[in-house]
């Protein structure tokens, strides 16, 4: 596909670059260039490949400038299909890259951890979630190299919430929606929207508000740390503050721009509700997190669900779980091994 073909200028002096992501469903991650008195800054960066670097260094030269010129680039959050490419472009420009500092925490505890020591850590987990054997065996063979982001670049300014960004000449100010992950950000781009849709200016939402995923809710693990999170209770706060700001167009990570975020956010509560209600009822009888999962409805049926989303799946079921023992709507049975969750 030719460069000029994945850029799109949402006018404004910001374009986004359709950078693919390699052998994923999602496609690509939409990369937004955002033009400064200092030169441009990229909000993301994209998965770290060689094609995705071409198509990255390609686009920026269809919106005018390339990547020598860049002045700093801004991660939503940690994961690899966004700060991937952020050390290259760093190499590329001597640009800053700014993050928020509970995802800079983890890019510092990826860079100093074993691999080894995550698939022990998951080994475990899995088990104390009533995994079956056959589930949990092939992690403890597992080549640890083959996990995506072993060695992340470090970001060198941390994003923090509330204030405006260091771009010259522009207003962003960083709104933190932990949730997806603890230090996702949304970027608000508090200037009257270029074709004078009715709003508040336009936000940059990374994975946090998508038009038509509902983005999985990580559990914030972390080897080190036995604290028990409450994302999705986190997630939901974001939306519904998210939903507040009015923003007149939302530019997110993936798929494409949309302007009815209101909407978007009330049909993201509307199916976290149901989720939970769901969980509910089947805890009338006392489930592992494994069982639950398996009776959970899914895009497809349990037994061709594959075995890493598998494991995604018995996160979200966690994250849905940690909220309904939060609320005090279900409780973990005292004295079960597997643990086993009922309602109260
Ligand atoms: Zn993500
Ligand atoms: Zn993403």
């Amino acid at each position: 596909m030719a460069a000029s073909t994945r850029v799109t200028d949402h006018g404004g002096g910001v374009w986004s670059i359709q950078v693919p992501i390699p052998d994923n469903p999602l496609g690509h991650t939409l990369v937004y260039v955002v033009d400064t008195d200092r030169g441009p800054v990229l909000i993301d960066a994209g998965w770290d490949d060689p094609a995705s670097w071409d198509t990255l260094t390609e686009g920026l030269t269809a919106c005018g400038t390339s990547v020598g010129e860049l002045y700093g680039v801004l991660v939503t959050h940690h994961h690899p299909d966004h700060h991937g490419l952020s050390g290259r472009a760093r190499e590329a420009s001597g640009a800053w890259v700014a993050m928020h500092a509970a995802d800079l925490a983890i890019v510092r505890r990826t860079r100093e951890t074993r691999p080894g020591r995550w698939f022990t850590y998951m080994t475990a987990k899995l088990t104390a979630a009533g995994a079956p054997e056959e589930h949990v065996a092939p992690l403890r063979t597992s080549e640890p190299r083959t996990l995506p982001g072993l060695s992340p670049a470090l970001p060198d300014r941390e994003i923090v919430p509330g204030e405006l960004l260091d771009l010259p000449g522009r207003r962003l100010r960083a709104i933190w929606t932990p949730g997806h992950t603890p230090g996702h950000v949304c970027l608000h781009l508090e200037e009257s929207h270029p074709a004078q849709l009715p709003g508040h200016g336009r936000l940059f939402s990374g994975d946090h508000l998508l038009p038509e995923i509902s983005p999985h809710i990580g559990l914030y693990e972390d080897p080190d740390d036995a604290t028990v999170t409450d994302p999705l209770g986190d997630y939901l706060d974001s939306l519904e503050r998210v939903g507040r700001l009015a923003a007149a167009e939302i530019l997110p990570a993936h798929q494409y721009a949309f302007t009815h975020a209101l909407s978007r956010v009330g049909e993201l509560l509307t199916h976290h509700e149901q989720r939970l209600a769901g969980l509910l009822s089947l805890l009338s009888d006392p489930l592992t997190l494994w069982q639950l999962a398996e009776r959970t409805e899914w895009n497809r049926p349990w037994a061709d669900i594959p075995h890493g989303s598998r494991n995604i799946a018995v996160s979200e079921v966690e994250a849905h779980l940690r909220r309904l023992v939060k609320l005090g709507r279900a409780e973990a049975v005292p004295g079960t091994d597997p643990v086993t969750y009922v309602a109260v």
